[in-house]
């Protein structure tokens, strides 16, 4: 399918690949086929360190590299490239500050090997702040401020989600660019501990930000993965930060058995709040292509669609990946 700019960029904000070398990164090109042009894929959470993370890049960058239908992203103009061209840009992110070792150095060889969005905590405490899963909300560490000023100078955009009420807030306060929640609903409409309170969605709001409506069951509702359900938390989302301040970040994971198998092996990371409804079910890229019309029926305008389809998070990417020459 070849894509002109007379359609609306269609972007992810959030997938999964399985976290090994060995995945095949050719499954990303399901978005490719509903007409999106950019998908952030997700490189390391927190039982990830340095080196396997690292791995892990190098393995899906060099897969990327050697297949014309990809385009690695470095800069917004890139995936307007691959807009242009019906390429799908990939760029990718990190959930936990762990893949750091500790190290704010890495920050910046994390930013050249294409990484552009970092969620400090993942659902519990770290060195980088508190987890939206801990009781006792400390927001963020004195190292985990470092860590945003640190992102703000090479051009890593803060991700709030899976982070404390307090953390996400603390983000939006240390930050001097726009801060974002990649994937999260809305707790108003579904509570859930993963999801975020109408007080971080006008945080990020004012910062320039955006927030990720999710394609997951437990988050979106009782394990709904409905249109109706993604719509209900975009309807309130709009309702209260505006239009331009609401996106799409699916958590796709391509290989649902590979999950599956992550979730049991790290336990620890995912409380009953995640189990209550057996099985988690996923919206699949797929099920995404009704959005623009549905949206549209609801009486959306065509500008407003393409900024929560796309418009948004490019804004972000434009004001905020930097990709100058940090030694000059
Ligand atoms: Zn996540």
């Amino acid at each position: 399918m070849i894509l002109t700019d007379a359609l609306p960029l269609l972007w992810d904000q959030h997938c999964c690949l399985p976290l090994t070398p060995a995945a095949d990164v050719g499954d990303l090109l399901r978005f490719r086929e509903i007409g999106a042009s950019f998908v952030s894929v997700n490189v390391g959470y927190a039982p990830n360190d340095a080196d396997s993370t690292l791995g892990i890049l190098e393995s899906f960058r060099r897969q990327l590299a050697g297949d014309e239908r990809f385009l690695l992203a470095a800069s917004a103009a890139d995936v307007a490239t691959a807009h242009a061209s019906g390429r799908l840009a990939v760029a990718f992110d990190l959930e936990d500050a762990n893949p750091l070792d500790g190290r704010l150095e890495l920050v910046e060889r994390y930013h050249q090997l294409g990484v552009r969005t970092l969620v400090p905590t993942y659902n519990y405490r770290n060195a980088a702040g508190s987890g939206c899963m801990d009781t006792d909300d400390e927001g963020l560490t004195a190292y985990g401020r470092a860590m945003v000023r640190e992102m703000n100078r090479v051009g890593m955009v803060p991700d709030g989600s899976h982070s404390s009420v307090r953390t996400g807030l603390d983000l939006c306060e240390v930050s001097t660019g726009p801060v974002i929640y990649s994937h999260s609903c809305m707790r108003s409409v579904w509570e859930h501990e993963r999801n975020i309170t109408d007080e971080q969605a006008r945080a990020c709001a004012a910062t320039g930000g955006v927030i990720g409506i999710t394609g997951v069951g437990i988050f979106l509702g009782a394990n709904d993965i409905s249109i109706d359900a993604l719509i209900r938390h975009l309807d309130y989302a709009v309702e209260l930060v505006g239009p331009d301040h609401v996106g799409i970040g699916t958590d796709f994971p391509f290989d649902q058995t590979d999950f599956d198998r992550e979730f049991a092996e790290n336990a620890e990371l995912f409380p009953e709040s995640y189990r209550r409804w057996g099985p988690i079910r996923f919206l699949s890229p797929e099920a995404l292509s009704p959005l623009a019309a549905a949206l549209s029926a609801r009486g959306y305008p065509d500008e407003t669609i393409g900024g929560i389809l796309g418009g948004n998070f490019l804004r972000v990417a434009r004001q905020a990946w930097g990709t100058r020459d940090l030694a000059a």
